[in-house]
């Protein structure tokens, strides 16, 4: 094993950026959080929270900095973030390692295809500024009316720890092609890379204040930004359970348009069809242990039809056990760390109750502790079923629940329980059935014959039903959904 680089080098910029600036103190209360490595348990940095005043500060740069952002002609501000793109693929290394290092992104990926995915999503969403139409409708003889696109102003952007370069870009991308100004605020467990991203806005020559970044909590720091009253527009992703309290501070707030991308408890729906079981096995194993399973879209629930059950959890138990654990900097790592002790407790916690709930364990089930670092062993859990806490909340680990179906009906039926609606994958070579299951199944995504995709998810709308939220993110719907429509009736 190597390492990539040594993570006490890696220094980091523990500060906001607001108005092209580095802002160093949170205020005048300056509290300040640990950011701790979960690889090997070390704290890296302490982090400024910014508080009402910080965000006040962002907010206002952004809103001073939205008119000419708006005004600037589409291809221009496609041009600028095509240049913002290239550059931030330029520094892909650079950035991918201020990523892992406090975060459960193997430097593998973080590095080529997390911050290469962000620099093609600025790239994408750059060609795409001039090519945001309105249309035109048409009422009789003696009016018509155009429907015009238009920014919304200044638009509030939560993310989370777990893919933080992709899942906030994914959103930077759109709003500022759209013509709005941002503020964003990465999670407090993995502040560092956005900064160095927006950063590299400038230097494309993005004016100073279209792109702020202030860190922070979410009690004090989201709050603040999420109910602050010159803020349009707020898109959130993370979990179901802040989703809601977010929906919540807006309603008691103000009114205000909201997007969230939240949860999921994605269905591997295999039929007995399925074609060779290794490609099969590849596909589930890979699903629930990417990112050691802290994945929205993880395929965490394995629903096979009973002829191959055994055969396929074989397969996916062999491929689980030669995942190997390491810190997010060496080269061989294969199973991540997981992000917090309190999310190893949670996921123990679920799989203990499991258990104690008549679950069989078929491999894994617990925690452990590697150089300081923590992880969970991959586990398929069999004797679930909807109803039981393992089946249905989203655990966010290595943890893969097993259901079996006798006929299609059934398989369908378990695949669509359950209050989440991200992602779901169904197997067979059958089209005919494999169509007809994805039109069934409870999902904003489906992917047949496989699962999860990176760089190219970026052409079609994603985005989840029921509890894993409302709104669209990618393709020409994520652009979309950062504008409003404005009817403008002519007479004639
Ligand atoms: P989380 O909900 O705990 O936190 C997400 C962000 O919200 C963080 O930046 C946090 O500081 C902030 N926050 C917390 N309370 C807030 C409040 N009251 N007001 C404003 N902001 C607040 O989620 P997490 O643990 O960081 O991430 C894991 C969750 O994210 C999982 O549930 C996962 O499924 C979900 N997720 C969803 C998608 C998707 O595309 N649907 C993608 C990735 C992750």
């Amino acid at each position: 094993m190597a390492r990539l680089y040594e993570p006490d080098s890696i220094a980091v910029s523990a500060a906001h950026w607001i108005d092209g600036e580095i802002v160093e103190a949170g205020g005048a209360s300056a509290t300040r959080l640990e950011v701790v490595r979960p690889s090997d348990g070390k704290v890296h940095a302490q982090l400024p929270l910014a508080d009402a005043d910080t965000v006040d500060r962002a907010v206002l740069a952004a809103r001073r900095a939205a008119p000419a952002w708006a005004a600037l002609k589409p291809r221009e501000r496609g041009r600028l973030l095509i240049r913002f793109g290239e550059l931030v693929s330029a520094h892909a290394e650079e950035i991918g390692r201020l990523e892992s290092v406090v975060s459960s992104r193997v430097q593998a990926e973080a590095g080529p295809i997390d911050v290469g995915t962000a620099a093609e999503y600025l790239r994408f969403y750059g060609e795409y500024c001039d090519k945001l139409e309105g249309t035109i409708t048409a009422s009789g003889r003696e009016a018509f009316s155009l429907v015009a696109r238009e920014p919304h102003g200044v638009v509030a952007i939560i993310t989370p720890w777990n893919f933080p370069v992709i899942l906030s870009t994914w959103k930077v991308a759109p709003a500022l092609a759209a013509g709005n100004t941002v503020v964003l605020k990465p999670s407090e467990m993995t502040p560092f890379s956005m900064v160095r991203i927006a950063q590299l806005a400038i230097e494309a020559g993005i004016p100073a204040g279209v792109f702020n970044v202030v860190q922070g909590d979410g009690p004090v720091t989201g709050k603040a930004l999420t109910t602050h009253p010159d803020v349009d527009y707020v898109t959130f992703t993370g979990s179901s359970q802040v989703g809601g309290r977010i929906m919540a501070d807006i309603g008691a707030s103000g009114i205000k348009p909201v997007a969230l991308e939240l949860g999921g408890k994605g269905a591997q729906l295999v039929f007995a069809d399925c074609g060779p079981l290794d490609t099969v096995a590849d596909h589930v194993t890979w699903g629930v242990t990417r990112n050691a399973g802290q994945l929205c879209y993880a395929g965490s629930r394995l629903v096979v039809h009973e002829a191959i059950a055994d055969e396929l959890v074989e397969r996916v138990r062999t491929r689980m056990l030669a995942l190997r654990p390491g810190a997010t900097w060496d080269d061989a790592t294969t199973l991540a760390p997981i992000i917090s002790r309190k999310q190893v407790e949670r996921m123990t916690g679920i799989v203990e109750r499991a258990l104690a709930a008549g679950a069989e364990c078929l491999t894994g089930g617990e925690a452990f502790e590697q150089e300081g670092g923590q992880f969970f062993a991959p586990t398929m859990l069999a004797g679930v079923r909807p109803g039981m806490e393992a089946c249905d909340e989203e655990i966010f680990g290595p943890v893969l629940t097993v259901e079996t179906f006798a006929d299609e009906e059934e398989g369908i039926a378990l695949a669509r329980a359950g209050r989440y609606g991200l992602s779901a994958s169904v197997f067979s070579r059958d089209i005919e059935r494999a169509l007809a299951a994805s039109r069934r199944l409870d999902a904003g995504t489906v992917w047949v014959n496989r699962w999860g995709r990176t760089a190219e998810m970026m052409t079609a709308p994603f985005g989840g039903f029921g509890r894993s939220g409302f709104g669209k993110e990618a393709g020409r719907q994520g652009i979309e959904g950062f504008s409003r429509q404005k009817a403008i009736w002519i007479d004639f």
